[in-house]
């Protein structure tokens, strides 16, 4: 029953080949990017990747040098800000300090004169969406960052525009504050079935709300893929290094196997040769006291309690080797143990040395 004045029909969005120059730099480099209609994609990446450039240019906010960005089909490349239809919210919180919670949510469709009795329903249904119903009269110095950030989002969501775009919306706020925010976007963009753009340097938020991530790197994609997969089969050694946690250990190619830390594995890459660098998780890396198991002896250096599990650092010759286990299990610095890898296949690079 809620928010069915504000449901979305589902746009696609589509970059193709799409640039942007500055002199002496390539912020976008011929992006390819589709996102079907109803999904939430979330653009990950290092700073300066060109995350927030290619939310600007189907925001309409940057002026492509090349290729086309199309919504539903059209070109809207050429098209002004104010006739693309766009939500947005961005990371600080940008409300009108003159105006209640509720005129600020109203505001967009004052501006597309809307009348006066329908204004005040949607931007009510628009507030009660986020949960703030109770607070429509509250000026923004009498709210919280977070409750800020969703009277943002009631403003973005009431003109009912064709795609939401979410640049780094949680980055001010608590941690905690920022993980019920985060799942509340889901929620709504879900009930909503609004087609979502977010723009995050945090691969946590990235893989925990969004149906796919698209991995930025240097103004292109570098991988597009739902957030199991990116984080089971990365593509590409960039990918296994940003995405999730990974040790990198040395170890030796040849004819698709790598010998690392004294075990032979399959190599994803199986042209690799020579000494190469293995991406291998905490939780594909088994710690056992020492004994008559087989495999690298090493000495713990440290550990770390993450509530469910816990993470033990272990020195195996010069090499420091992450190992991630249940929480029962607790080793001590000094403690002699044995590691085994047991990831299937592994992820690798030539040694850049
Ligand atoms: P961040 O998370 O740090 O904002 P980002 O991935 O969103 O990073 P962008 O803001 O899209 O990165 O910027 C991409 C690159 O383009 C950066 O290297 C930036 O310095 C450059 N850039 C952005 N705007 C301009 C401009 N007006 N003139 C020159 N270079 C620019």
């Amino acid at each position: 029953a809620a928010a069915s004045a504000l449901l979305s029909p589902g746009t696609a969005v589509e970059f193709a080949g799409v640039d942007k120059h500055y002199p002496g730099h390539r912020a976008l480099d011929g992006l390819d990017l589709r996102i079907e209609p109803g999904e939430f994609v979330a653009l990950l990446g290092p700073s300066g990747c060109g995350k927030t450039t290619a939310l600007r240019a189907l925001a309409g906010l940057e002026v492509v040098t090349g290729g086309t960005v199309s919504v539903d089909g059209v070109d809207v490349s050429r098209t002004p800000v104010n006739q693309r239809d766009m939500g947005m919210v961005f990371q600080s919180y940008s409300l009108f300090p003159h105006l209640t919670a509720l005129e600020n949510v109203e505001f967009g469709l004052r501006m597309r004169r809307t009348p006066a009795a329908e204004r005040r329903r949607l931007a009510t249904e628009a507030l009660d969406l986020v949960d703030l119903g109770e607070r429509g009269g509250r000026y923004a110095h009498q709210l919280s960052g977070g409750q800020q950030q969703r009277v943002a989002l009631a403003r973005a969501l009431v003109t009912r525009p064709r795609v939401l775009l979410l640049d780094e919306p949680l980055s001010a706020l608590d941690a905690k504050v920022r993980v019920q925010l985060r799942d509340e976007i889901r929620r709504i963009q879900q009930e909503l079935g609004i087609t979502t753009l977010f723009v995050t340097h945090d691969q946590d938020e990235a893989l925990a709300v969004a149906d796919r991530v698209a991995v930025m790197r240097a103004g292109r994609i570098e991988q597009i893929g739902a957030p199991e997969e990116l984080y089971a089969r990365p593509a590409t050694p960039f990918v296994a290094d940003f995405v999730g946690q990974s040790n990198r250990l040395e170890g030796l190619a040849a004819l698709g196997v790598v010998t690392v830390l004294g075990q032979d594995l399959a190599l994803r890459d199986r042209a690799l040769s020579g000494v190469v660098r293995c991406f291998v998780r905490p939780e594909d890396v088994q710690v056992t006291p020492s004994g008559p198991t087989a495999g690298a002896r090493g000495t713990v250096l440290g550990t770390s309690f993450h509530g469910s599990f816990r993470r033990t650092t272990v020195l195996v010759g010069a090499e420091q080797i992450v190992a991630q286990h249940a929480a029962s299990v607790v080793f001590s610095p000094g403690d002699d143990v044995v590691l085994r890898l047991t990831a299937a296949e592994v992820m690798a690079e030539a040694d850049p040395a």
